[in-house]
């Protein structure tokens, strides 16, 4: 009789099953847990690049284009690499049976490119995991009322793990990735990053949404809802990973836990537009119903109009372009590109006051000007020049005593 515990939802990320030298690896791994017990549950990504080359031959027909063909497309990567994965655990005698969304049942709404997942029917699996088949399957990925195929959101396979492990009942998930751990910044970007043993939901989720793209954001936000734990581990090596997990009183919650990037911003800046509210009500729905998120915005007036600028992610601008003009505003629009969102995140930064004026400090001694700013009671967040990002991440990293020795 198998009980819940055993069972163990593993995702693999794009670099750990980028060739088959690495897939063949992931067989290996997989097959070595299978034998000492666990009845895995795989999730996998596409080959690493395989969504971004989609995304581009996309981009080549029309890059303006979102909707079903677009998903559909974005989605075929991943039926590559659980077919491979299959075909791997098979060549080593174990029985696996490599799963699309819409032969699991892994539900979605109906928003393309963002979907969300609204049931995965759990049974299916159970039952193959009864007849010791390891299910292998497409991580990004669902179908919607119509039976259309929808995806996640870019990185939306570590999304997919949380929520077959939450409707399986899993206490924990393991998201195999290309870093041993979870670290205080991206470490491609600051060499001097530490690595972070235990973290909260809440930080995690932060770090996601700021741009850490170690986890997708929607993962976090689930593996809270339903308290699975998420272990981030390294599928190169075997050692204990990163636990996010509720935050508890043993946490230590330095004011500064982790320096968070994300480079792909751009802002667009509107002036003068008319006065009121109904303006900005009528530009952010039609920017929404275009399906491009707008993050930060600020807002003014002066005598001569109202002031308006928002940053969005730079691959939006063509939306963004359509949008203004199907409204034929009468404004000076100008948009900067190759800006980068700079963030330190912390739960212990609510109780310390003075972290603002360490940060922008920091960014004043490095003569780093600042086009956006926002914050909340656990970040502080500021849109820079992309080109001043390594110097202003190093200093900040450093100030913030996060530095390994
Ligand atoms: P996967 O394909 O396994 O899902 P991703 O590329 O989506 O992997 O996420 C892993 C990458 O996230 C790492 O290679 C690293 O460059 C990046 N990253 C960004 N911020 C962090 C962070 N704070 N800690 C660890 N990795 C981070
Ligand atoms: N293959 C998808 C992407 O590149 C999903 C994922 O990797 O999680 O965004
Ligand atoms: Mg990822």
């Amino acid at each position: 009789m198998k009980t819940q515990s055993e069972l163990v939802v593993k995702k693999f990320g794009g670099t750990s099953v980028g060739s088959i030298e690495r897939i063949e690896n992931v067989a290996e791994r997989i097959m070595q847990d299978f034998q000492n017990g666990q009845k895995p549950i795989v999730v996998a990504s596409a080959m690493s690049g395989e969504t971004n080359r989609l995304v581009r031959l996309a981009a080549d027909i029309n890059p303006q284009y979102r909707g079903l063909a677009y998903d559909m497309l974005l989605a075929s990567g991943e039926q590559v690499s659980i077919a491979l994965l299959s075909m791997a655990l098979e060549k080593r005698g174990l029985k696996a049976k490599p799963l699309l969304a819409y032969q699991l049942g892994i539900r979605t709404d109906s928003i393309f490119s963002q979907a969300k997942i609204t049931s995965v029917d759990s049974d299916k699996l159970t039952d193959l995991v009864s007849k010791d088949i390891i299910p292998i399957v497409a991580g990004f990925q669902g179908v919607n009322p119509d039976g259309s195929i929808t995806t996640l959101g870019r990185g939306g396979s570590d999304t997919t793990a949380v929520a077959l492990a939450a409707a399986l009942g899993c206490e924990q998930v393991e998201i195999y990735t290309d870093v041993p751990k979870v670290f205080t910044a991206d470490p491609r970007l600051i060499p001097k990053a530490r690595e972070i043993s235990r973290l909260s939901f809440e930080e995690m989720m932060e770090m996601a949404s700021l741009g850490s793209k170690v986890l997708h954001f929607r993962c976090v936000e689930l593996a809270a809802k339903f308290n699975v734990k998420i272990h981030v581990r390294s599928t190169f090596e075997t050692r204990e990973g990163t636990w996010v997990v509720a935050e508890d009183e043993k946490m230590e919650n330095p004011v500064v836990s982790a320096v968070t990037h994300d480079a792909s911003t751009a802002i667009v800046k509107l002036f003068p537009v008319p006065f009121g509210p109904s303006f900005l009500a009528l530009l952010f729905d039609s920017l929404a119903n275009k399906g491009v998120i707008v993050d930060i915005i600020t807002q003014s007036y002066n005598e001569e109009g109202q002031r308006l600028a928002f940053s969005v992610n730079e691959s939006d601008l063509y939306m963004v372009d359509e949008v203004l003009k199907s409204l034929s505003i009468d404004a000076k629009i100008v948009v900067l590109r190759d800006m980068a969102k700079l963030s330190v995140v912390g739960v212990g930064m609510a109780n310390h006051p003075g972290v603002a004026a360490r940060f922008f400090n920091v960014l004043s001694q490095k003569e780093v000007p600042i086009h956006l700013v926002t914050t909340s009671d656990i970040k502080i967040s500021a849109v820079i020049d992309r080109k001043n990002l390594d110097k202003a991440a190093q200093s900040l990293h450093t100030e913030f005593e996060l530095d390994k020795e």
